[in-house]
């Protein structure tokens, strides 16, 4: 790893050296090497290439055949047999127990059955006690000391109209959001044939249109019961719109969106991460990355065309859309990492709205407009990430870096994750303060990396005001965890100032 790296550094330099003298040796590339894709584990590249564009499509075309998924239709009595959200629910429940006698039983499939309560504050759209079901399949991880920790995929399956209260027209949510759905089911599919030491879990909710509540209820319950879980990744929107007359859709790009900020931090928490510049390295931000990360290894795109087959993620800085909102942030709000995938741009006559044709436009969530080619990449980005996260030791720990000392050093500490195998490496990224992804990566042996009681120490030799830096947990294979942003430790006199009175 080291000669590799000097070698890269060394050919770098020697370009930047023709034109300006002597050979300066950039310090980024003195002590590490542009981050490279980590080499495609054979077996997570056969599960995404079993994502079959075919099976997603029989899964939305059912769904929509129940043809009104409004959550509030639980509670009603005259639907006929067939049609309404819960029906929708048992078939979704069948599919993974389906999925799991195809795998000898390997997953728990179990429902989170509750009572929204009936509220009456302005805008509330559950205006009686209403029945939700919420239904996850659990593949359980098979290393007993790695086991604990959870990874999990969602989508809504609940859809509307353009009237909240409507529970009868069709409402055929083909896009938003089947597609989620579907996603979330052709993950359990793909990944229940394979093993991996961390837990996974395939979940889908209802609720999302009223205010999320199927996900807000799980996220609550993942807390209660003190689930490791690690990251939530969040498909809503992801049919990739084939609109007659949309010429700037994208089939090759998928939008990342994640909080920076998170939402449940403390006012002195928020002033910390704005005082060090440290609002784009939170965990839910350092989730998407590790999407671009494991995205460069399954769906390569530097240096080739973009295959067909291909797809990009495009991180977005942000929550989520203007004035809309996800199951993502339910997760996020309990204190759990968790982001949504979106398609490129969206159709919005396709969406929440009632079936017409009106002045030569046609509105309505249609299963015609959805591309089921697009949703299969979708589902293999995700089914990689999890794979990847799951194959992964657990992220480190307790990560923090001195700034106490005026040098050009970053004295970074760190803890070995729970139940990571022996042969865990830690590998040390780093990006400029204007650069969104990371960019450099060496392995932390290179930092003199003295380990006392399970506590790692480097020293890097790079200025901390120059870069903002990430530790990763890697195993021999090259499956790397996300990145943690190590916590700065700054005098508290060089801390938060007080509020003002
Ligand atoms: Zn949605």
């Amino acid at each position: 790893m080291l000669k590799v790296s000097v070698a890269l550094a060394t050919g770098i330099i020697m370009l930047c050296g023709a034109s300006t003298g002597p050979a300066q040796k950039l310090d980024f590339l003195a002590t590490g090497a542009p981050l490279k894709a980590a080499p495609a584990d054979k077996e997570i590249a056969a599960a995404i290439r079993a994502a079959s564009p075919a099976k997603i499509h029989q899964n939305i075309e059912t769904l929509v055949n129940f043809k009104n998924r409004m959550t509030t239709s639980s509670m009603e009595t005259d639907l006929p047999a067939g049609t309404g959200v819960l029906a929708a629910a048992e078939y979704i429940k069948a599919q993974f127990e389906a999925i799991s006698k195809d795998c000898g039983g390997c997953l728990e499939v179990k429902e989170d059955v509750f009572i929204q309560p009936a509220s009456s504050a302005p805008g509330s759209r559950i205006t009686r006690d209403t029945k939700l079901v919420n239904i996850y399949a659990i593949l359980k991880g098979t290393d007993p000391a790695q086991s604990k920790r959870m990874y999990l995929v969602t989508g809504h399956y609940d859809t509307r109209v353009i009237d909240m209260t409507n529970t009868h027209d069709f409402a055929p949510g083909a896009n938003d959001d089947t597609s989620g759905t579907a996603v979330s089911m052709e993950c359990a599919r793909i990944l229940s044939k394979r093993k991996f030491p961390a837990t996974i879990i395939f979940a889908t909710v209802p609720g999302e249109e009223q205010g999320l509540n199927g996900s807000a209820h799980l996220a609550k319950l993942a807390k209660k019961e003190g689930w490791d879980l690690e990251g939530v990744l969040n498909n809503d929107i992801v049919g990739g719109n084939t609109t007659p007359g949309e010429t700037h859709q994208s089939k090759t790009r998928v939008r990342v969106f994640s909080e920076s900020v998170p939402q449940n931090a403390t006012v002195d928490e928020m002033k910390r991460l704005i005082l060090y510049g440290n609002e784009s390295d939170t965990p839910s931000r350092e989730l998407a990355r590790e999407v671009l990360d494991v995205s460069r290894t399954y769906f390569p795109t530097v240096g080739v065309a973009v295959p067909p087959a291909s797809i990009k993620p495009v991180m977005e800085m942000r929550l989520d859309r203007y004035g809309r909102g996800g199951d993502h942030r339910s997760f996020n709000e309990e204190g759990f990492a968790g982001i949504r995938f979106t398609e490129w741009r969206e159709d919005y006559h396709h969406q929440h709205q009632d079936v017409r044709t009106e002045g030569g436009i046609e509105y309505g969530d249609l299963l015609k407009f959805d591309d089921f080619d697009y949703i299969a990449k979708v589902a293999r980005m995700n089914a990689a990430t999890l794979a990847t996260m799951a194959s992964a030791p657990g992220a480190p720990k307790s990560a923090t870096m001195s700034a106490r000392n005026q040098d050009n050093n970053s004295v970074m500490k760190f803890t070995v994750p729970d139940g990571a195998p022996g042969d865990t490496w830690y590998q040390v990224v780093w990006r400029e303060t204007d650069a969104s992804d990371w960019q450099y990566g060496a392995k932390s042996s290179l930092y003199d990396d003295k380990v006392e009681a399970a506590t790692h120490t480097i020293t890097v030799p790079i200025s901390k005001d120059n870069v903002f830096f990430g530790i990763r947990s890697c195993d021999t294979k090259g499956h790397c965890s996300a990145a943690v942003a190590p916590a700065p430790e700054v005098p508290v006199r060089n801390g938060p100032r007080p509020a003002r009175s």
